[in-house]
């Protein structure tokens, strides 16, 4: 997901030393510079460990207490990020910057935001430069919103 300056996610960016060193060694297919940040937007929950929790009371300079306090809330038995409302997207996590579109903790950002979207493609990337393109619109967003459901296929009746 987004940093805030002018790093770039290992996983989304390109530019930033970091990206740079695993560019090489993996090509990815988005730039999430041209991403309003979607991910940081569209997952409610964004888990946080006691690891990311030890990393964001650093980062904050505050107790692991404080920074729970601060930084997470429950839901049900899990600890995630606390959310605000977004005028772009409807809600997006508390630390985008919604100006900019980037992570404001990018140095201190979960593990799941650090893993994201865990291949070298992001299926929104893919889905924003097929919009813009056949909408001959650069700037043109796409709303999605994901929602899991079971599903199992009925096998097919035979017709004949
Ligand atoms: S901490 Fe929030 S803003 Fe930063 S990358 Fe994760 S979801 Fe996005
Ligand atoms: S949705 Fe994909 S392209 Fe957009 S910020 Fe997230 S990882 Fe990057």
């Amino acid at each position: 997901m987004k940093n805030s300056a002018s790093q770039l996610d290992e996983n989304m960016r390109t530019a930033s030393t970091e990206n740079s060193t695993r560019a090489k060694k993996k090509r990815v297919y988005f730039d999430c510079e041209k991403c309003p940040a979607f991910c940081c937007s569209v997952y409610e929950r964004v888990s946080v460990g006691d690891e990311d929790l030890e990393r964001l009371a650093q980062h904050f300079k505050v107790s692991f207490a404080e920074a729970e306090k601060l930084c997470t809330k429950k839901w049900e038995d899990e600890r995630i990020l606390t959310r605000q409302r977004d005028t772009l997207l409807g809600e997006a996590c508390h630390f985008l910057d919604l100006q900019t579109r980037a992570c404001t903790i990018y140095d201190a950002r979960p593990e799941t935001c650090r893993d994201y979207p865990t291949q070298n493609r992001c299926a929104y990337f893919d889905l924003l430069q097929f919009e813009r393109k056949h909408q001959g619109d650069p700037e043109a967003l796409p709303l999605v919103q994901i929602e899991f459901r079971e599903w199992k296929r009925e096998p097919r009746k035979n017709t004949e």
